[in-house]
């Protein structure tokens, strides 16, 4: 059940009377769904699976920016740097200088956001902050991974009612942003984006400073099984 056209436009208000960017995230959607959002205007779309993007992709407009979410294997990467937009989620210097290597030899430029481990939980994926501290001296500040520019972090809270613990996960995670920008980015013309928030804690996640929410349940309805 996709939200209705003023349900949409109050959501996007929301988000860009703080700058924010609202990713559609339709991973397991059906296409009409999905067309019936871009015929609201949504053109930012985030999938988590590599064989469904694929697939969609070419079911729909070419002026959509597509996000990869999810967790991304190497070998995959070739199959999307020829069209995808951003890729969130990058957990490991492999998977960077991977994805660097493949949008070179496919001669674009795909922005990358590494993302941090900030949730309680174990089973989430992400770099701490030390690992993160490694891939970034590894990469001297970026420069060298020309055609995967960094363009910010990444971020899910704990699956939690406590709002104070999902401030605090945010908040630190947007601390972390802010000190990279002022520091080993401060001349980067990419890192700018901080993507945190989904449906359930999006507006949290913009109070703590998030620039890019990707927000899938909230407009689609609860995901097919
Ligand atoms: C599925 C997913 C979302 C969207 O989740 P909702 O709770 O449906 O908004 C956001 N981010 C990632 C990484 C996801 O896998």
């Amino acid at each position: 059940m996709v939200i209705d056209l003023t349900a949409w436009q109050q959501l996007q208000q929301e988000c860009n009377a703080s700058g924010v960017t609202m990713v559609a995230v339709s991973k397991t959607q059906p296409i009409e769904a999905m067309e019936r959002l871009y015929s609201y205007g949504q053109r930012d779309f985030g999938e988590n699976y590599v064989q469904e993007l694929l697939q969609k992709k070419d079911l729909l407009p070419s002026d959509i920016r597509w996000h990869f979410i999810g967790h991304l294997q190497t070998n995959k990467v070739k199959l999307l740097v020829p069209f995808v937009y951003r890729i969130h989620g990058v957990d490991s210097l492999r998977l960077w200088q991977a994805i660097d290597r493949q949008a070179g030899m496919a001669n674009r430029s795909v922005g990358c956001l590494l993302q941090v481990h900030i949730a309680r939980e174990e089973t989430k994926f992400g770099l701490s902050h030390e690992e993160l501290n490694q891939v970034l001296d590894a990469t001297h500040n970026g420069e060298t991974l020309a055609y995967a520019p960094l363009c910010g972090l990444m971020g899910m809270a704990s699956m939690t009612e406590e709002v104070v613990q999902i401030q605090e996960e945010f908040r630190g995670l947007h601390r972390l942003f802010q000190s990279l920008k002022a520091g080993r980015f401060a001349d980067s013309r990419d890192f700018h984006s901080l993507s945190m928030g989904m449906s359930g804690d999006f507006r949290i996640a913009i109070e703590e400073g998030s620039t890019q929410v990707r927000i899938g349940s909230l407009l689609f309805g609860p995901r097919p099984q």
